[in-house]
């Protein structure tokens, strides 16, 4: 294993061997310049090596691979795509197909996962699909009925592996790549490359390049952290102050009920927030997305895993309204503001108990910011105080790409590049706003003024229901929590889950495997690991 030193060399994307259409397409979206994780990844993987790149959020892990798939892709036959990424989470899964059609009209590409009905899906690797963007739990339910047959797979990246792991979704990603054969390329990015990531490295990939890039400026240092004490009973409305002062803001909650509610709370104080969770269907996931996408919501309130791994440009703040479940949790939640390059402001709300569990997790980020009372006017510099929503979608009309376009028109306002200098200011063109502005003139957020005993009693209830001792098993937990981010159904993907007869697990056939045969073979039989390599 070769380990890349994180010192970039500026090579254009031509010079990387990029080709031209794919420039062309970068240009047009306002893409100019590789960003660091790009630079070292794309020519590594255009010369077939396998790689594990590991780079924090919002350093444009998607686009170090979604351009080599796209340059190097085969055509798929029906049930037979030749390229196949895994995404943690839905949310993920349609960012990463859209991220690369963006870049190819000639590549077709089709998205997998739970939540949504078969027809669409099953229809479309009938037909064959060239790249396929999937879901562990889906993707195995068409495995089995032989809707999607792996064998033809070059190449398959696992995005995201550290939260796939998190997650509990290793045994499933390690079936998958059974099914593969040995020659197949595998690219895995992650936040870190460490526990059970390394596990997968060490057994799947054949001698990988590493890189490890630290870019100048990663989101969690480029944004501005705050850490405001409140108590219990008035967090809602500074919530509300603070989305008014500085919206586009993502609220993390930890229970979907909780999430819910906030809504509610926050629409009495005029502030338009919509929920995305597990309890949603995908349809309704979809469209909260996209309605606080285009601005049409000022704030997104998120359970920790349906925001996992999501990228919303120009988003201004990101409030911890629960305290998040560790430093983890900490650095993926605040990842969704400051991205790519730019400016930001996490704000944490810590209850009077909650100081010394906050000064504990700062240490683990690797930040110290003092606990503070809470003041919303130092907020200003992140909002644009003249911003106003965008009119709502009348019913029948179905989100638009109009982000698209928001958002290549946003780039080249803001820098292209991670420089790192902070940009906030030319991310909330204001003119750009007031021109889509409603005419609902009651869209201006203001302080919230939902009932406080409405609050206190919720809260109470709330915290009612939290002490309650807990009926389900960890491992019942687990598996929910993986039904809520790929829509998988919760029975049957578990650990313990044997995969189909004549699929390719551990031990079927040893000496196949790519690492011991030295190389790829041409018409290979499914990769093969060894029982004492798997976990
Ligand atoms: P990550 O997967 O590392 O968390 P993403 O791939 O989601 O980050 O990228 C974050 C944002 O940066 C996206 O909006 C993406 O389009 C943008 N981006 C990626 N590469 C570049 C680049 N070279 N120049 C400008 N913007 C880029
Ligand atoms: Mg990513």
């Amino acid at each position: 294993m070769s380990i890349t030193e994180s010192e970039p060399r500026v090579l254009t994307f031509e010079e990387l061997g990029v080709p031209d259409a794919v420039c062309r397409s970068l240009q047009h979206r306002g893409i100019k310049e590789p960003f660091a994780i790009q630079r070292v990844a794309i020519a590594d993987i255009m010369q077939g090596n396998d790689v594990c790149g590991a780079a924090p959020t919002g350093s444009g892990k998607t686009l170090a691979f979604g351009i080599p798939l796209v340059a190097m892709t085969s055509k798929g036959s029906p049930r037979r795509p030749t390229s196949l990424v895994l995404s943690p989470t839905r949310e993920l899964a349609d960012q990463i197909a859209s991220e690369i059609k963006s870049l190819t009209q000639s590549t077709s590409i089709t998205t997998v996962y739970g939540g949504v009905a078969y027809g669409k899906q099953v229809n479309a690797l009938k037909y064959g699909t060239d790249i396929l963007v999937a879901c562990p739990g889906r993707l195995e339910d068409l495995m089995e009925s032989g809707t999607v047959v792996l064998d033809h797979i070059e190449r398959v990246v696992i995005d995201e592996a550290d939260r796939m792991a998190d997650m509990g979704f290793l045994p499933a990603v390690r079936r998958i790549l059974d099914a593969t054969t040995s020659r197949t390329q595998t690219i895995l990015f992650s936040a870190t490359l460490d526990g059970d990531v390394a596990h997968l490295v060490k057994h799947y990939q054949n001698d990988p390049v590493r890189h490890e890039v630290v870019p100048e400026h990663n989101s969690i240092s480029l944004a501005d952290h705050r850490f405001w004490t409140v108590a219990r009973d008035a967090r809602v409305s500074l919530l509300a102050e603070t989305v008014a002062a500085a919206w586009p803001t993502i609220v993390f909650c930890r229970t979907r009920h909780g999430a819910d509610r906030l809504t509610k709370q926050l629409a009495r104080g005029g502030i338009t927030a919509v929920s995305i969770h597990g309890g949603k269907s995908q349809p309704q996931r979809t469209r909260a997305l996209a309605d606080f996408t285009e601005h049409r919501a000022h704030a997104l309130i998120a359970t920790d895993v349906a925001a996992r791994g999501i990228h919303v440009d120009d988003v201004t703040s990101v409030v911890h309204f629960d305290p998040p479940e560790d430093h983890k949790a900490y650095i993926h939640r605040s990842g969704r503001t400051a991205r790519a390059g730019q400016g930001g402001v996490v704000v944490s709300l810590i209850e009077p108990n909650g100081r010394r569990a906050a000064r504990r997790m700062q240490r683990e980020v690797g930040i110290e910011v003092e606990i503070v009372d809470p003041d919303v006017t130092s907020l200003t510099p992140f909002g644009d105080p003249t911003a106003t929503l965008a009119p709502a979608l009348k019913v029948h009309e179905r989100p638009r790409s109009s982000s698209k376009n928001r958002r290549s028109k946003n780039r080249q306002g803001s820098q292209s590049k991670n420089t790192g200098v902070k940009s906030s200011r030319s991310r909330h063109d204001a003119s750009k706003r007031n021109d889509m502005s409603s005419t609902r003139g009651d869209q201006q957020p203001h302080r919230g003024q939902g009932s406080r005993q409405d609050d206190q009693r919720s809260e109470a209830r709330r915290s009612n229901s939290n002490d309650r001792p807990r009926r389900t098993t960890e491992a019942q937990q687990d598996r929910q929590r993986r039904a809520e981010a790929d829509g998988s159904s919760q029975n049957n993907r578990g650990e313990g889950r044997q995969s189909k007869p004549g699929s390719h697990r551990k031990g079927a056939k040893a000496g196949q495997r790519r690492a011991s045969s030295g190389g790829h073979r041409k018409g290979q039989a499914p990769r093969a690991r060894t029982s004492s390599r798997r976990g």
